[in-house]
């Protein structure tokens, strides 16, 4: 974990998240600002800064991120329409949080490509 990282600071509920499920690897809690209906971040519950830091040894939280992020999708009933799945990286992908975050998206059409 990250004593400086915001992500790292929910995982230990050192601040405040609402928080939609998790399990021992995965966090899901809503985005503070949503930009669809439903709009919730997947997190590993270990540090791991973006998709450039992936490896061997930690390639396995991706899946345990994606798991839990279909599981919220049927919770928050969108499987049947659809929804959106997006993970930023970096200056030109638009990455703010520099915690590995999978966007969770739906509940609204959506447009492509994006902006
Ligand atoms: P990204 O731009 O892909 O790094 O996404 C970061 C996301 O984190 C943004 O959608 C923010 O709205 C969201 N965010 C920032 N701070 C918080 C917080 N304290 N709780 C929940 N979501 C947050
Ligand atoms: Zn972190």
């Amino acid at each position: 974990m990250s004593d400086e990282c915001l992500f790292c600071k929910i995982i230990k509920s050192e601040i405040p998240a609402n928080i939609v499920d998790q399990t021992e690897y995965a966090l899901a809690f809503r985005d503070i600002n949503p930009q669809s209906p439903t709009h919730v971040l997947i997190i590993p519950k270990k540090h791991i800064g973006s998709t450039r830091d992936l490896n061997e040894q930690n390639v396995h939280y991706l899946s345990k991120i994606i798991l839990l992020a279909q599981k919220v999708a049927v919770e928050e009933n969108i499987i049947k329409d659809g929804y959106r799945w997006v993970i930023n990286t970096g200056n030109d992908g638009g990455q703010t949080v520099n915690h590995l975050h999978l966007h969770l998206m739906g509940g609204r059409s959506m447009s492509w490509p994006p902006g």
